[in-house]
């Protein structure tokens, strides 16, 4: 049986988990395919929402998004791969 303590520290663990709120580094981790969505044509932000609600409040993985958006655009028809530019990115930034 459950006693009142633990129900009321179960609830606190589902309201955690309801925000739903990524980490610079999960959002960083899914960086690449939301912006490979993007450039796709594909509305990122409904696949992704996670990211795309990070995007909205942390202007550190901000700026690495539009970085990575400038880049892959520049890139385009070039043929470099995505995973190319991305480690390059990831040495600019100093990650890894
Ligand atoms: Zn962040």
């Amino acid at each position: 049986m459950l006693n009142p303590e633990d129900l009321r520290r179960l609830a606190r663990a589902l309201e955690m988990t309801e925000e739903e709120e990524l980490s610079c580094d999960e959002c960083f981790e899914q960086l690449d395919r939301f912006v490979e969505t993007e450039l796709a044509g594909l509305d990122a932000a409904a696949a992704m929402p996670l990211v795309e609600d990070h995007l909205e409040k942390c202007s550190d993985c901000r700026e690495e998004y539009e970085a990575l958006l400038r880049a892959l655009r520049a890139e385009r028809g070039r043929k470099t791969p995505v995973s190319l530019i991305w480690s390059r990115l990831r040495r600019i930034f100093g990650a890894d």
